[in-house]
């Protein structure tokens, strides 16, 4: 299960400067439990269909600045409903498991996952600056995540030793959830590795709590000769405020080509209007839509689930609309297969056999 660092994990860290210390504070001011945020929101606690058993198997976790978001008074706000625990996470449907997408199969070294040919993603961190009720990582054993530099050797030495991986993708959890100066050691070490050619992260804290994207980041960012991806995940145009836009001009200026992911989320972005306005709002700055992921069959998050026939539907809609880089790949991930499966509609797939 997704871990929060602790307060020791915070205060042990030698050297806060001023500027590094601003995004550990929002960690640490961060609501964790559903009561807080409602008051938070102004809702009556009625209104939150929830026994609290949810949130005692994966805890709330909403910093203020995405707070700062949502709607006050609005039980549908959909940063909200990313977010809130509801008793529905409970009822775990057949065909939804802990382990939906096989990433335990796939574990090469500790926290390393060898799936697809040419890159490995390695789990940096069990932390995250949000707790997402649909994610697929929510019941991975997140404490046998390195927690040490030491602990990430293993990893480096099964990379080293593979010259057919040319990326690493930096992944949790978040992996800025740990400190730069134990990322810029990580970077150099993998920087090192002639083999490797790209360095891909992929991250939520930059829109969560946009102020992680401080001067600290950006000088690994920027020294490193790998060429620089970051993977954000948005799924709704209303968690884009100015700090996140600062937050991506910033990764930007420091080389890092900007993509993002989406999850299709059940009355949260299943609309052609929020989809078009996310999109839409991305490519505005520069970031281009690169997934809109089915829902993984993670237990506990089956009230999320879109048909894809519904999801096609939208997604041709917003290619009726938008320009073609604008629309983003609508995939699944299927356990076994040799890279992300694309969704396509039956004539296309009657086509294909
Ligand atoms: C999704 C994923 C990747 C990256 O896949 P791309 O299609 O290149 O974005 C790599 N490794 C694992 C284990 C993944 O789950
Ligand atoms: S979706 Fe990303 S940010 Fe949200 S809980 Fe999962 S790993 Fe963390």
């Amino acid at each position: 299960m997704t871990e929060v660092p602790t307060e020791s994990d915070i205060a042990s860290e030698a050297a806060i400067t001023t500027e590094t210390s601003t995004w550990k504070n929002s960690m640490k001011l961060a609501i964790r439990d559903s009561k807080t945020l409602m008051d938070a929101l102004g809702l009556a606690p009625e209104q939150m269909a929830a026994n609290g058993l949810a949130e005692q198997q994966f805890p709330v976790f909403v910093p203020l600045e995405f707070l700062s978001r949502m709607r006050q008074k609005d039980p549908t706000d959909p940063l909200l409903l990313q977010v809130l625990a509801q008793d529905t996470e409970m009822d775990i449907a057949q065909s939804y498991h802990q382990d939906p997408v096989g990433d335990s199969l796939v574990e090469v070294a500790p926290g390393l996952l060898h799936k697809y040919r040419g890159r490995v993603l390695m789990i940096v961190s069990g932390a995250c600056a949000v707790h997402c009720r649909y994610c697929f990582r929510r019941h991975y054993p997140y404490n046998t995540a390195p927690k040490r530099f030491e602990d990430w050797l293993p990893s480096l030495d099964y990379i080293r030793n593979d010259s057919t991986i040319h990326e690493v993708i930096l992944s949790g959890g978040d992996p800025l959830t740990v400190t730069d100066d134990r990322l810029a050691e990580l970077v150099e070490h993998l920087d090192a590795i002639p083999h490797l050619a790209r360095l891909r992260i992929h991250t939520r804290l930059p829109v969560v709590i946009p102020q992680r994207v401080d001067d600290a980041l950006c000088r690994w960012l920027s020294a490193t000769r790998l060429s620089k991806w970051v993977v954000l995940h948005i799924n709704h145009a209303n968690e884009i405020d100015g700090g996140v836009v600062d937050a991506i001009r910033r990764l930007q200026s420091c080389g890092a080509i900007v993509l993002n992911q989406a999850v299709l989320l059940r009355d949260i972005n299943d609309s052609v209007k929020a989809l078009s306005e996310l999109c839409e709002r991305l490519v505005n700055l520069g970031v281009l839509p690169y997934y809109l992921h089915q829902l993984d069959r993670v237990a506990g998050a089956q009230h999320f689930e879109v048909d894809e026939s519904q999801g096609l539907h939208l997604v041709s809609e917003l290619a009726k609309r938008l320009p073609g880089f604008a629309v983003p790949k609508y995939v699944v991930e299927i356990s076994g297969e040799a890279s992300k499966s694309p969704i396509l509609p039956e004539h296309r797939l009657a086509f294909l056999e």
